[in-house]
């Protein structure tokens, strides 16, 4: 049976160099569709049951994030359980090795979310009877632009409503940010959850699950379908080339912001951290603390956070205004994180099975709503 390498399905990426032989396959890295990033890979290998395959990255050392060291590529054959296979990272290559069990192999930089699955989690959101589902205006390529709005609908009491929101997956690469989103909506949903019913009577939230469609669609990891970063877009975006934060960033000034989270992943570092706002040049004393008793929350729930590793904070004015977290906590004043997930693990609690996987990311955004609790 002669192999085939395929990547015509939703979020499928990748060029195939040479692939006559399992135990050579020469692959390269895509860039997204219209810029210079690459760094996702998303195929489906047939024919190579019962075979030592090697499949090899060939420019993965002139990848956006070239050090992959520590990263092993994730498999899967009913594309619901994934596992890492070894890989290696040796002259500038990734070189993965796998003897797979049945013939159609689908290899990926990260548990994909596709578009599918994105729109069943609006569909059964909505059902509920605390959630909304609001398009806020079209994406480039005329995607739907989805918010959920979770709510209270009946509260208890009359208090004013905290406005808390939450986007995910402006780079669309960064699937572990979508999954991270499902756990929250999921648990924010639940009848049964006392905390979710508390936070339901004292906010409302605003959860954008995929911020960047179609970049999604696309097998992107940084850009929209005009190559546009939309976290570098928050200054100025455009109808013509940043609709996505266009729409959402005017649904922001409209509702207005008590606490904001925008979800990532980091293609480098083995950790979940947060990214806080510190460098902007109104930072006040009142963000400072809230900053702080949403970390030591979160480090208290879910020990798949740390806060010894991460970027190194902007000195004082020193912020890009450009970025979603630093505009947002400059222009409303309020607490503002960007939380990154790793691509790799955690470092501090690794399982070489999974690596970080989609049922971690699922479990940390449940756990998201004791610091958001905290910090109302
Ligand atoms: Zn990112």
């Amino acid at each position: 049976m002669a192999i085939h390498v395929s990547t015509q399905f939703d979020g499928g990426r990748i060029e195939v160099i040479e692939a006559q032989h399992a135990a050579r396959i020469r692959l390269k890295i895509a860039k997204d569709s219209a810029s210079d990033f690459c760094q996702w890979f998303y195929c489906r290998v047939d024919g190579i049951a019962q075979q030592e395959t090697v499949l090899s990255l060939e420019n993965a050392g002139q990848s956006s994030y070239p050090k992959w060291e520590g990263y092993h590529v994730l498999a899967s054959y009913d594309r619901e359980t994934w596992f890492r296979i070894p890989t290696e990272f040796m002259d500038g290559m990734l070189i993965a090795r796998h003897t797979p069990t049945m013939n159609a192999v689908y290899y990926a930089y990260f548990t994909p979310y596709s578009h599918e699955r994105h729109l069943d989690l609006l569909a059964q959101a909505q059902c509920s009877e605390f959630s909304t589902l609001l398009n806020l205006g079209a994406s480039a390529q005329g995607r739907t632009m989805d918010c959920l709005k979770i709510t209270e609908a009946h509260p208890h009491t009359t208090q004013h409503k905290k406005i808390v929101w939450v986007i995910a997956r402006q780079h669309p690469g960064e699937t572990m940010a979508e999954w991270c989103a499902e756990g929250l909506v999921t648990r924010l949903l639940d009848p049964d959850d006392a905390l979710a019913k508390v936070l339901r009577e004292q906010a409302i939230f605003y959860i954008i699950p995929n911020m960047n469609p179609d970049g999604a669609f696309l097998g992107n990891l940084r850009t929209n379908a005009c190559g546009a970063n939309l976290n570098r877009e928050w200054m100025a975006p455009s109808l013509e080339s940043s609709p996505e934060v266009y729409w959402v960033r005017q649904k922001i000034y409209e509702t207005g912001v008590d606490c904001f989270l925008d979800l990532h992943g980091d293609e480098q570092l083995p950790y979940v951290f947060l990214a806080g706002c510190e460098g902007v040049p109104k930072y006040s004393e009142k963000q400072k603390q809230r900053a702080q008793i949403f970390k030591e929350t979160l480090r208290a729930v879910n020990p798949d956070f740390q806060t010894e590793f991460g970027y190194s904070v902007d000195a004082p004015g020193e912020a890009n205004l450009t970025l979603a977290t630093d505009y947002i906590g400059e222009h409303f004043g309020c607490l503002a994180y960007t939380l990154e997930m790793p691509f790799k693990d955690n470092a501090n609690l690794p399982d070489p099975d999974t690596g970080w996987s989609a049922e971690r990311s699922l479990l940390l955004g449940a756990s998201l709503l004791h610091p958001i609790s905290a910090v109302l």
